[in-house]
């Protein structure tokens, strides 16, 4: 009713656990990820909210409350609970958000799927949000709204409440006109999200993306004042880059274009790696490798992922180099979160052939060349693999950021282990120090892995040392910090009305 600042995310701010045959919510089991991230605003302002989804017919649940107030250990907040239906959360979720936007804003137009698409439930449960985030905002309130299943919601918003301020931050890449303008619903997507006070982005080419898009299809310029973007670099992101605002313009309404990577924790996962229990973990895995090189990569089933190409290059590697074959292990972990979609379940079992295939080829009863793991392995277990490692290896075909190489970096505070990254994960940017490669080139990727295996003490702790200090200049304090600034920003605009 009188919320200071809305956060709209599509997930609930808590973990649902059945016990006995009814719900109980429990506060994240992990502070690390993006939830608990944005719940540390709200002891920032008086009164907060935050707009999410949940099964209408929840039958651990039945009848629930479709507003509750929470009070955990960020604070005290509502959260508003809109109840879909497993029809309407197939077609707003599955279908439109995975089969369609997301082969587009990850630049895979063959995988785009638009027989499907239910247009009619994609703007009713975009209006259900937007009325949602209406009933919890003040007037005055930011309502600041994520990623691409929402994209209708700014411009619903503007319609019930027009002087709120709205913030809209996408965590996936944004592409360029040629590729973002094959979505039929183009223009009324863009049309919302230029009714947001501030639209955002990780990194500057997502951000430039969207501005040759919104001047393709709108009559949206950048505004006369804006200065120029400074030109990005191949070794990265200007610190001076961490917070670009831009902003143009649409017909009289200003609109900010934000630029902020999402970072990691950085204390939290030092707090993390000093714990004497994971400590000795580490030990325990070097160990059990018994003096071999491991590589470690760590990935969500997704073909944007690259698993598959990346374990096609690792046989390539076992059948070039006899030398490495018994000395080297790959731990693939390889974590399949949309198991019901079609696309996934296809890669997974390309991943299951080619790993299967390694082990039967070059495997022995001593040696076991690849470790596939398919289930979620706990943050503080991961931290100490990436601790224990040589060789972290990642390698999407196209990703938002990629927190993974980054966690890899924090938890190298022996200095050592050396970063493979694909010049196609967002963070890739922000990282000097990784040993860049192009997915996409046979020749790139072998020659990647191998000068990764291949490289001195020294060379690693010079590149961890550059690495490091790049992951802390845009930890998550410093996107905090950008968001704080861009919410003071807009709470100064001018209300609509006036
Ligand atoms: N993660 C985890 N256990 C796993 C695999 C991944 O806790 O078995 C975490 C990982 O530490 C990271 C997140 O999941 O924080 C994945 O984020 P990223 O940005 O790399 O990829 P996304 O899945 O969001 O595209």
């Amino acid at each position: 009713m009188s919320s200071d600042l809305v956060i709209v995310y599509h997930r609930q701010p808590y973990e649902e656990v059945e016990v006995d045959g009814h719900v109980e919510l429990r506060e994240n089991s992990s502070p690390n990820g993006i939830v608990p991230t944005l719940k540390s605003f709200f002891g920032r302002v008086e009164k907060a909210s935050w707009v999410a989804w949940k099964y209408a017919d929840d039958p651990a649940n039945p009848g629930f409350d479709r507003v509750i107030d929470i009070d955990d250990s960020y604070g005290k907040y509502s959260v508003s609970r809109l109840p879909l239906t497993p029809e309407q959360v197939q077609s707003f979720y599955h279908v439109s958000s995975k089969e369609a936007f997301w082969p587009i804003l990850h630049g895979f137009k063959e995988r785009y799927n638009y027989d499907p698409v239910d247009w009619p439930t994609f703007r009713e449960v975009n209006w259900a949000f937007a009325e949602a985030a209406a009933e919890e905002a003040n007037d005055d309130a930011v309502v600041w709204i994520h990623d691409y299943n929402l994209w209708l919601v700014p411009g619903y918003l503007r319609q019930l409440k027009p002087n709120v301020k709205i913030a809209f931050f996408h965590h996936t890449p944004f592409p360029n006109p040629d590729m973002f303008n094959v979505l039929p619903w183009r223009e009324e997507i863009v049309k919302s999200l230029l009714a947001a006070d501030s639209v955002g982005f990780h990194i500057p080419r997502y951000s430039n993306n969207f501005k040759a898009v919104a001047r393709s299809i709108s009559s949206a310029k950048t505004a006369d004042e804006a200065p120029t973007l400074p030109s990005m670099t191949p070794s990265g992101m200007a610190l001076s880059e961490r917070n670009t605002v831009k902003a143009m313009r649409h017909h009289d309404h200003e609109i900010i274009i934000d630029t902020s990577p999402v970072g990691v924790d950085t204390n939290y996962i030092a707090s993390v790696v000093a714990d004497p229990e994971v400590k000795t973990r580490v030990e325990e895995i070097r160990s059990e490798i018994k003096g071999m090189k491991l590589i470690v990569s760590v990935a969500r089933t997704d073909y944007t992922k690259g698993n598959v190409e990346q374990l096609e290059a690792y046989e390539r590697l076992l059948l070039a180099r006899p030398d490495l074959r018994g000395k080297v292990r790959l731990m693939h972990v390889s974590v399949g979160a949309n198991r019901n979609m079609t696309a996934y379940e296809e890669v997974q079992q390309r991943i299951e052939e080619i790993s299967g295939r390694i082990n039967g080829t070059f495997g022995s009863f001593e040696w076991q060349p690849v470790s596939l793991i398919s289930t979620a392995i706990p943050f503080r277990e991961l931290i100490a693999y990436y601790r224990a490692a040589d060789v972290a290896w990642i390698t999407p075909l196209a990703d938002g950021l990629n927190l993974v190489a980054n966690e890899f970096c924090m938890a190298r505070d022996d200095m050592d282990g050396a970063l493979v990254l694909s010049e196609f994960a967002g963070t890739a940017v922000l990282l000097n120090g990784a040993v860049p490669v192009n997915p996409f080139s046979h020749a790139s990727m072998d020659r990647g892995i191998q000068q990764a295996l291949d490289m001195d003490r020294d060379e690693r702790r010079g590149r961890m040392e550059r690495l490091r200090s790049s992951v802390q200049a845009f930890d998550i304090n410093a996107w905090v910090e950008a968001q704080t600034n861009l919410f003071d920003r807009l709470r100064n605009l001018p209300a609509k009305g006036e």
